[in-house]
């Protein structure tokens, strides 16, 4: 399997997740570029949004209620961002569908 984050859900590559479910596992960025930058990754491997299909709906509008759960649970009161990257000019450098959480300081729009 070569897909990185079918790697760390599957156990080959050691991790601690922040939240687990039966459809999504979620773990602290190794770059984090905020005090709370976490990712939340589906099970199932989906390369982007943009091969997500409709029978996927359900599943991406569940990493951000996750992204919600967790952004509680770290209390982030003040608020935080919920960001996909897509494709190489969205800078996704994972193929592997996942919503980046930041939070802990003020966010700058627009982004870069
Ligand atoms: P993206 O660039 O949107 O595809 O996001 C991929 C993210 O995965 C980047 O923010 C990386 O820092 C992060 N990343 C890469 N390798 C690991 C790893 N082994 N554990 C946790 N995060 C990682
Ligand atoms: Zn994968």
């Amino acid at each position: 399997m070569s897909c990185l984050f079918c790697r760390i859900i599957e156990g080959s590559i050691p991790s601690k997740a922040v939240y687990q479910d039966d459809q999504c596992y979620a773990l602290a960025d190794i770059n984090p570029q905020a005090p709370v930058h976490v990712l939340i990754v589906p099970r199932e491997h989906i390369s982007s949004i943009a091969h997500a299909g409709s029978e996927n709906s359900a599943l991406v509008g569940h990493l951000h209620w996750v992204a919600a759960e967790i952004a509680r649970s770290k209390g982030l009161t003040r608020g935080y961002r919920t960001v996909i990257n897509t494709g190489e000019d969205g800078g996704q450098t994972v193929d592997h569908i996942h919503v980046h959480l930041l939070g802990g300081r003020p966010m700058t729009w627009p982004p870069g």
